[in-house]
Formats: structure tokens, C-alpha cells, sequence
């Protein structure tokens, strides 16, 4: 079974833990993880700069720090950058020390404010010791990195689930349909009223 929003379990367990700007304004809130990516990411700036609207890129260390000119784009253009850890550590399966290790060593090539933990799963010791940072999760996950679910599935997915507030999680590798679908989904969002900002400093 896949699930397309956090279960009221989450909002629980990560109580201080960001899944949804809360809001009755029609704002989304993109984000992209993994990134940066050679053949992904300067199709999603593509995308994005055509019709204006705000993202937020959660990026892996290891690879802003083997493309800083893609980075330098990102930040170039406006776009929020956060931190997604440097080599994609499953939270539940790494100890706190080498955890918090490996978000540090992303901090210099993303971010040391803001970090969205791989797969969603943190521990309580970790999320205690990143309390410097604004965890970041999503209100809608629409599998695009899933080839066998598929991109109209994605895109179906996208356009039934969004309300008010809803941060939205994409992904900016080269195996997501991300930039295939973000196109039709921004037409259809702003059609419906919407408009797209990046995630706010203070919420
Ligand atoms: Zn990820």
C-alpha cells in the first residue's frame, strides 16, 4: 500500500517537525530531494523560471559537492536550498554520533538551518540533537521516483491531493518523472487559484 500523506502517527512522533504551512491562502510549497542532478535539475529550473514560482531544493552533500556550478544556479536563481544529509543515511539504522556527522558535513554544501531526513525517519536522540535545524517533511508524496507507479499516476496523485499549505515532495534525480509532470501540475495549480512559494522562515 503506498501512502500519499503522513499518517496522523507522524504529527505525533515529530510533533515540532514541519508537514504543512498552516494556512487557508491557496500557497504549495515544491521541494525537490537528492539533487542537484546534470540531466534533472536544469530541466526543473526550466520549468520553475517559466512560470516563476518558488521551490525549496533538499540536497544531498555528496552530490552538491560534486556539482557546485549546479548549485551555484540553484542559489543564482532565487531557489531555497536546505539540507538533506550528505550520503542519504536511513536515520533508524544509524547511530546518533555518525548521524549528526553526516548532516554537518552536508551543512557546507547546503544548508545548516534547515534538513529533511532521508526517508522521513529520524530517532528522538537525533531529531534532539538537531534542534538547530527546522526539520521539514511533506504533506504529499506522489512517488515520482516510482517507475513501475508511473507519471500519470504521479501527476493524478498531485492534483487530487493539494490544499492550502501543502508542501510537496518531488524529486531532482535522474530516475524521478519530476520533470515530466511538473509542467502540467504547475498549469493545473495555478489554474485552480494556487500559487507557489518557498518554504517561510518562520512558521
Ligand atoms: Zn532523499
Amino acid at each position: 500500500m503506498r501512502l500519499y500523506r503522513p499518517g496522523f502517527l507522524a504529527g505525533f512522533l515529530y510533533p515540532e517537525a514541519l508537514f504543512r504551512i498552516k494556512t487557508t491562502a491557496k500557497v504549495l510549497y515544491l521541494t525537490f530531494d537528492d539533487g542537484p542532478d546534470p540531466v534533472s535539475s536544469p530541466k526543473l529550473l526550466d520549468i520553475l523560471g517559466k512560470f516563476h514560482v518558488g521551490a525549496t531544493f533538499f540536497c544531498n552533500g555528496s552530490e552538491a559537492e560534486k556539482y557546485p556550478d549546479l548549485m551555484n544556479e540553484i542559489r543564482k536563481r532565487g531557489y531555497l536550498i536546505g539540507n538533506h544529509g550528505y550520503d542519504h543515511r536511513d536515520g533508524w539504522k544509524t547511530n546518533p554520533m555518525d548521524y549528526i556527522n553526516d548532516v554537518n558535513r552536508a551543512s557546507q554544501f547546503t544548508s545548516d538551518k534547515m534538513f529533511r531526513p532521508p526517508y522521513g525517519r529520524l530517532s528522538m536522540k537525533q531529531k534532539k540533537l538537531l534542534r538547530s535545524f527546522k526539520i521539514v517533511l511533506w504533506d504529499i508524496i506522489a512517488y515520482d521516483f516510482d517507475k513501475a507507479f508511473g507519471s500519470r499516476r504521479s501527476l493524478g496523485k498531485l492534483k487530487n491531493k493539494i490544499r492550502p499549505g501543502s508542501i510537496i515532495v518531488l524529486h531532482d534525480t535522474a530516475l524521478s518523472c519530476a520533470n515530466e509532470i511538473l509542467d502540467e501540475f504547475i498549469v493545473f495549480a495555478l489554474g485552480k487559484g494556487y500559487r507557489f512559494d518557498m518554504i517561510p522562515d518562520f512558521y
